[in-house]
């Protein structure tokens, strides 16, 4: 059967880390880091340059404009503007800067060539990490690879053609060694960073699956039997804690008149209503097909009772878009030492039983469990 219903569920919720790095505003604050280094470097080299040369075009002329994009892309970032537009343009600003250098390179004088190609290799080396923050690791790969191939094969053909050799420079070919290796390392950082997060990534998304009930988007059984232990354990140092059981009444009625894809919605949205309702701390997951089980960290059984009345009234008060009123029937029990989650669950059942039998639509408080009958 087509359900038009199954658009109006809530997504199942994963936790945060699942949904992958919010790392956007670490990285804008590492951009302008690195945009104060550089803009700092680049204004001391040009003043050096201007007050006690040598004459250096590019220092001169290139190094001003890069400045302006400095500062205007920290400006940029500092306005809370997407930060891909602040990439893209460092990122063809510093294509085009190594670019003007190795054009300067190809026609300067030996010794300018040297100097011109070496400044040039360290902007390679912050356009291929810039390359493996904005790209795949291949496409950052194929950045930095085809640009250095570049970066090294111009400045000796311009040496080349003035009948110089890679021995009348080993000053250029050590620059060039060096750079070749930062590069390698970067990608080898690169390689094991997107594979570990990747792995990450996947076991966290299939914990939070397998924690998480598909309907509602509640922790499910599973989850609950974790954050139930715990409170056992704090039981047992003598904390309070309380164990809320909700069922839905007459449900199986909702499904037999309204089909099941209705009876699903009501779950999907009880569920909301439930989570909506409670205090930070206190958690509630679906126990299994229309119950519902809450658990309530230091709560006494008269606590917990005043919360049972309010989730009960907040299902049972506001009629469901698909099926009109539904009520819920509640059963509490407090954690006494010594307990197990059978045992305290079993409370909250008798509890929610009682209440059942006496009417629905209400809450029952289970008592202290009972003494063994010796004998
Ligand atoms: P009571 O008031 O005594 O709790 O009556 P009830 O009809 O709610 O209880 P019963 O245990 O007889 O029926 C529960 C129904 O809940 C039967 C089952 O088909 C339905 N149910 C369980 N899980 C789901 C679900 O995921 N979706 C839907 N639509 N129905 C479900
Ligand atoms: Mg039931
Ligand atoms: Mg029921």
């Amino acid at each position: 059967m087509s359900s038009p219903d199954r658009r109006r569920f809530p997504p199942p919720t994963l936790p945060e880390a699942a949904r992958g790095p919010a790392s956007e505003e670490v990285r804008r604050r590492l951009y302008l880091a690195a945009l104060g280094v550089g803009a700092a470097v680049l204004a001391l080299v040009w003043l050096l340059t201007w007050q006690r040369g040598p004459y250096d075009p590019y220092v001169l002329y290139v190094h001003p404009l890069l400045l302006l994009m400095c500062l205007w892309t920290a400006a940029w970032l500092l306005g809370g503007r997407p930060l891909v537009v602040a990439e893209r343009v460092v990122f063809v600003a510093n294509v085009l800067a190594i670019a003007v250098q190795m054009a300067l390179a190809l026609i300067a004088p030996e010794d300018a060539a040297l100097g011109l190609a070496s400044a040039a290799y360290w902007m390679l080396v912050a356009l291929s990490i810039l390359s493996y923050l904005l790209l795949s690791a291949r496409g950052a790969l194929l950045v930095s690879a085809g640009m250095y191939l570049l970066s090294v094969a111009l400045p000796w053909t311009g040496l080349a053609l003035r009948g110089r050799g890679p021995g009348d420079l080993p000053e250029l070919v050590r620059v060039q060694l060096t750079c070749g290796a930062i590069l390698v390392l970067l990608h080898g950082l690169a390689w094991y960073r997107e594979h570990f997060l990747l792995e990450r990534g996947e076991r966290l998304t299939l914990e939070a699956l397998a924690n998480t009930d598909a309907l509602t988007g509640l922790p499910n059984r599973r989850a609950l039997y974790g954050a139930v232990e715990r409170l056992l354990n704090a039981a047992d140092q003598g904390k309070p804690a309380c164990l809320i059981l909700l069922d839905l009444d007459h449900f199986k009625g909702i499904n037999d008149r309204y089909g099941h894809n209705a009876g699903d919605a009501v779950l999907a949205q009880a569920a909301t209503r439930l989570r909506e309702r409670l205090r930070g701390g206190d958690t509630v997951g679906r126990w299994g097909g229309e119950e519902f089980l809450i658990v309530l960290p230091g709560a006494d059984a008269a606590g917990a009772e005043q919360v049972a009345e309010r989730l009960r009234r907040e299902v049972g008060t506001l009629p469901f878009p698909e099926v009109g009123p539904v009520t819920a029937s509640l059963g509490v029990a407090q954690a006494e030492p010594g307990d197990d989650l059978g045992r305290w669950v079993a409370r909250a059942d008798a509890a929610l039983y009682r209440a059942k039998v006496a009417g629905r639509d209400r809450v029952c408080v289970g008592g202290p469990p009972s003494e063994p009958v010796s004998g």
